[in-house]
């Protein structure tokens, strides 16, 4: 999460600069403010992640407004309800958590692959993270793999039209720009690949 808020704060303009050209240029700054809010929590104060990760979803939850806000909210919330207690996690358990934070983000969202949203690119994420875990990799290269695989279905969002969020509005004018919550989710996945592992 420290990583994480650090790499948002770098990236806040070109976050905004993306939701300018789809949206309302406001997802750098959403993001700033939720991340901000999560770095004044103190990890020391929690004995177990899960405890932690679930405050930090709670905090997105509050501070962000946005689709963006509920949504990342409720991806850590159902990622802190799937981890298991204690102070080591396998990559099966990570990978199961991602997951539960996806069907988070589907259930609340209801956008599909396609849709150029954050979801085409945590959805392939996932699926790599799980397909390295199932063949035997470490979990720094499961992660590593989830994070190549998010930012490939990141780039794959800026031909696509948009058929959820602001960006459809704007129907096949919201096509040849990157979807901004993919981009930041990427973000989120290069940490987590950056400091777990
Ligand atoms: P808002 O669209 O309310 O201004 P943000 O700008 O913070 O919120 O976030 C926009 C991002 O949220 C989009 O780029 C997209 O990835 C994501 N998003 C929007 N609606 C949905 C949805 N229904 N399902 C999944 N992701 C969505
Ligand atoms: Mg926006």
């Amino acid at each position: 999460m420290a990583d994480y808020a650090s790499v948002i704060h770098d990236n806040a303009d070109y976050l905004t600069d993306l939701d300018r050209q789809i949206g309302d240029a406001d997802h750098g700054s959403n993001m700033e403010r939720g991340m901000k809010a999560v770095s004044a929590l103190s990890a020391s104060d929690f004995t177990e992640a899960n405890a932690y990760l679930k405050k930090a979803g709670m905090t997105l939850v509050s501070t962000v407004g946005g689709a963006s806000g509920p949504l990342y909210g409720t991806f850590l919330l159902r990622f802190a309800a799937a981890l298991p207690s204690g102070s080591e996690v396998s990559g099966a358990a990570l990978g199961a958590a991602f997951r539960a934070g996806l069907e988070g983000i589907v259930q609340r969202g209801k956008a599909s692959v396609g849709d150029k949203t954050m979801v085409d690119a945590l959805t392939p994420a996932v699926d790599a993270l799980d397909a390295a875990v199932a063949s035997g990799a470490s979990e720094a290269e499961a992660l590593a793999a989830a994070a190549q695989a998010c930012a490939e279905g990141r780039d794959a969002t800026i031909p696509l039209v948009a058929r959820k969020g602001r960006a459809s509005y704007l129907g096949e004018r919201s096509a040849d720009h990157q979807d901004p919550g993919a981009t930041s989710v990427t973000m989120l996945l290069e940490s987590a690949a950056r400091t777990l592992a």
